[in-house]
């Protein structure tokens, strides 16, 4: 079976082309047509006859084919990636001033059972390859030249679809190897976010390896009981050791941890959960991301008032942490976080 292009980083691709006595300078040429041009035909510009043959019989081009697309109102596009073997994942773009932030899927369900999470509802299925997850970022990107007058310019990736992103922590990292290559997409590393429900595992190497992204802390409950609840695997890996594995990651200049903290009327939105938030965080190099909850079919939980959306963020600012509120998008196509599943 042939290797797929997309699973290799530009280290990776060198290295094939050196041990099978190609020119190495090929590898920068495939980068800059692919990912610098995002052109998704074979590469046939200034490569010799030899490599393109040894291309044509060893690597596979072959990206996720997009099965459905949901537009919404606010212009939040939905896709749904059919994969080789037939499995299906979504991907978000989300507009905002004529650009777009990408929100990548890195599994096929997800093994966290997360109560809020239509995902979670499906268990894991497995895990994605590198090729599928820049496979989403390449398809899209072409969708949006070829649909949206504004055309593809998708600044910012956010690991935040389906998916525990550190339980594919080896896929994840070499994706983003794949963005932040000066040879190829060369996306900032301000402007990729990897989130994580708090899989220790994966932080404690995240850690020892330094993953030169952004990272994000779902944490959603400062108290044990609502955050066991909210999400199961915090009895595994509680809170305050996450928090601690979190501290030992070492911080470039105006980085900062972002703590997405999922508002549920009437469980987590009251006075005493901004407060105890507030005590946990005061200090750290934090940011907060309070989303107000998307409901999806089934679920129990409810979104709470703009009001106590809003108190909630003044008590965090009595702690000087920087807290936005993020607005929703597409919850017209069940495109909001917390909302994407396999079927739509
Ligand atoms: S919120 Fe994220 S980690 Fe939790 S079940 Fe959903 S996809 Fe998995």
């Amino acid at each position: 079976m042939k290797k797929s292009f997309y699973n290799l980083n530009f280290e990776d691709l060198e290295n094939i082309l050196r041990e099978n006595g190609l020119n190495t300078s090929a590898a920068s040429l495939l980068f800059n047509w692919h990912y610098k041009k995002k052109v998704i035909a074979p590469c046939t510009v200034d490569i010799s006859k030899k490599t393109l043959n040894f291309l044509e019989e060893n690597l596979s081009f072959e990206l996720p084919q997009i099965d459905i697309v949901h537009e919404s109102s606010d212009r939040t596009v939905k896709f749904l990636f059919k994969l080789h073997d037939g499995s299906k994942v979504e991907t978000v773009l989300i507009p905002f001033h004529g650009k777009y932030s990408i929100c990548l899927s890195s599994q096929v369900g997800c093994a966290m059972n997360c109560s809020f999470c239509f995902t979670g509802t499906q268990g894991l299925k497995r895990n994605l390859d590198t090729s599928e997850i820049v496979g989403q970022f390449l398809v899209a990107w072409n969708w949006l030249v070829q649909n949206r007058e504004e055309g593809g310019r998708i600044l910012n990736i956010v690991f935040m679809g389906q998916g525990e992103p550190l339980h594919n922590f080896d896929v994840v990292k070499k994706a983003c190897d794949i963005f932040l290559s000066k040879n190829g997409a060369s996306i900032g590393n301000q402007k990729i976010t990897v989130s994580t429900s708090g899989f220790i595992p994966g932080l404690k190497r995240w850690s020892e390896e330094s993953l030169d992204v952004n990272l994000a802390l779902s944490l959603h409950s400062p108290f044990t009981e609502k955050r066991n609840e909210l999400i199961p695997i915090n009895k595994k890996y509680p809170l305050e050791e996450v928090l601690s594995y979190i501290d030992t990651i070492p911080l470039r200049r105006k980085q900062f941890i972002t703590y997405e903290y999922l508002l549920i009327k009437d469980f987590n939105d009251q006075e005493i959960d901004a407060r105890k938030t507030g005590e946990l965080l005061k200090g750290k190099e934090a940011f907060i991301n309070l989303i107000p909850f998307n409901p999806f079919p089934g679920s129990e939980y409810q979104r709470p008032s703009e009001d106590i959306v809003e108190n909630f963020k003044l008590i965090l600012k009595e702690y000087m942490i920087p807290t936005l509120v993020r607005t929703t998008k597409g919850d017209d196509v069940l495109a909001a976080c917390g909302q994407l599943n396999s079927k739509s």
